[in-house]
């Protein structure tokens, strides 16, 4: 293990009131010790805080606090220190010099956390649990995060693997014996186990959908023909959440998105760049640009200007981009314009079409009308991905697939049972299944 004492900015890359150094490793006190006038810190109880200077040889940095943890109980299980100092990056960077100057060394990025996750404080879903804490953007995704981080997941399986731990020594017991022709292990309370086993990755397997809804967004495709109203209501979505709506320039995506957030949850509407300039986005994007654009979404609102009377166009553009796992809204726009009684005609006329369910929502976003129906319909989407018993919800790919291979294994075993194969057999499939819930 690497026995340096690395310091960083534990804080952003900016100005604030505060800004806080960490260090961590054996030195890190007698390292702060050397670079601090004010009490002695290498004799100061654990979970401390103390006032005094910054100082590099006669002259001082900064007046800062300084809080002082020794191991074992910190988050990286070493001497850990922090510094709290007047937050400018300047101020940060002569006191980082300083640390350096004294014998520690800047950390790599990560390092804290690898550091807990090396020596034991935490496990790897709780080491992502942290990079989704710092990267939750949203009321949802924080609290999965948190959850993750109390050990949600890893005390769940780590309960039913141990249950089953226990059967893999009867049945290795078994081997013992094999001349005898016993059976430690009762095989009826192993099939149960195994179906409780099963139960449980299913649910968490299921939660992944929302997991990835409230980690990602769901992305929401906005189409209709050109002057449906389709910019205008992208502004008057995004005009109410202005405080907090932002454009992500596409790092992993190459798309520009817009995100909207409605009851704790984000929506990417993707590839909304051109809306709002153009008024012939169809036209401009043609339908294999369509579907390719739905094909990333879960959501598309298709818009329909109220005065609409012949459907064909929008029929040929809706029915290619349809799929089973394609959730359709369906807004007659411009309602502020157009008589009630024209509706029930054009609802009628679609689910003729369509023959697909979807949900028909009458708006207008010029005088804001029924935004809020629409809203509620987006949000009862991520709602209804949330069952009840999910209150560890996977929200890692890896974890996913994990749990995919976790569940096929604990299905050959009881495969295996059911077929009363070999208890060589049996041991060797179970023993796989363990190893896969590990
Ligand atoms: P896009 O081409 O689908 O993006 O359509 P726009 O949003 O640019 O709208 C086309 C025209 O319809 C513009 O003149 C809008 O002001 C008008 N419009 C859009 N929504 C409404 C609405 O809810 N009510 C009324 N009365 N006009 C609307």
């Amino acid at each position: 293990m690497n026995k340096d004492t690395i310091c960083a900015l534990a804080t952003a890359n900016g100005i604030g009131a505060l800004g806080i150094i960490r260090l961590s490793g054996d030195e890190a006190v007698s390292i702060a010790q050397k670079s601090f006038k004010g009490k002695n810190l290498e004799k100061q109880k654990s979970h401390t805080v103390h006032y005094g200077y910054i100082v590099d040889g006669e002259e001082v940095i900064d007046e800062i606090m300084v809080s002082v943890f020794l191991a074992p109980k910190t988050f990286t299980t070493e001497n850990v220190v922090e510094i709290s100092f007047h937050g400018s990056l300047f101020i940060g960077k002569r006191i980082l010099e300083v640390l350096i100057k004294n014998g520690a060394r800047m950390a790599k990025a990560g390092e804290f956390t690898m550091r807990a996750f090396m020596n034991g404080r935490i496990d790897l879903s709780q080491a992502e649990a942290i990079a989704d804490m710092i990267a939750s953007e949203n009321e949802a995704s924080r609290k999965v995060a948190i959850n993750q981080l109390k050990g949600g997941i890893t005390n769940e399986i780590s309960i039913l693997r141990t249950d089953l731990l226990n059967f893999v020594s009867l049945i290795e017991l078994e081997l013992d014996f094999a001349e005898e022709d016993v059976e430690f292990a009762d095989r009826t309370a192993l099939i149960g186990l195994l179906k409780r086993i099963e139960e449980k990755l299913r649910s968490l397997i299921e939660s992944f959908q929302y997991g990835n809804a409230v980690k990602n967004g769901v992305a929401v495709a906005i189409l209709g023909k050109p002057n449906a109203g389709k910019s205008t209501l992208l502004n008057a979505l995004l005009k109410e959440e202005r405080a907090i709506v932002s454009n992500i320039a596409g790092t992993t995506r190459d798309t520009i998105e817009e995100l909207l957030h409605i009851k704790g949850n984000t929506f990417r509407l993707i590839d909304t760049a051109g809306l709002r300039e153009t008024t012939d986005e169809i036209e401009k994007i043609g339908v294999k640009k369509a579907i390719e654009k739905v094909e990333q979404a879960e959501i598309l609102i298709y818009l329909i200007d109220s005065a609409t009377t012949d459907f064909r166009e929008d029929m040929l553009m809706i029915k290619p981009l349809l799929r089973e796992d394609l959730k359709l809204i369906i807004c007659a726009t411009k309602i502020d314009e157009v008589i009630p009684a024209q509706h029930e005609k054009m609802e009628a006329l679609l689910r003729q079409e369509i023959a697909k369910e979807f949900d028909f929502i009458k708006i207008s976003a010029l005088e804001n009308q029924n935004l809020q129906d629409l809203k509620n319909e987006l949000s009862s989407y991520v709602e209804e991905l949330k069952t009840e018993e999910n209150n560890v919800v996977i929200t890692n790919q890896r974890h996913f697939q994990a749990l995919q291979k976790s569940l096929e294994s604990v299905q050959k075993v009881e495969d295996a049972v059911h077929i009363k194969i070999s208890t060589e057999l049996l041991a060797y499939e179970l023993r796989n299944a363990l190893e896969y819930l590990g």
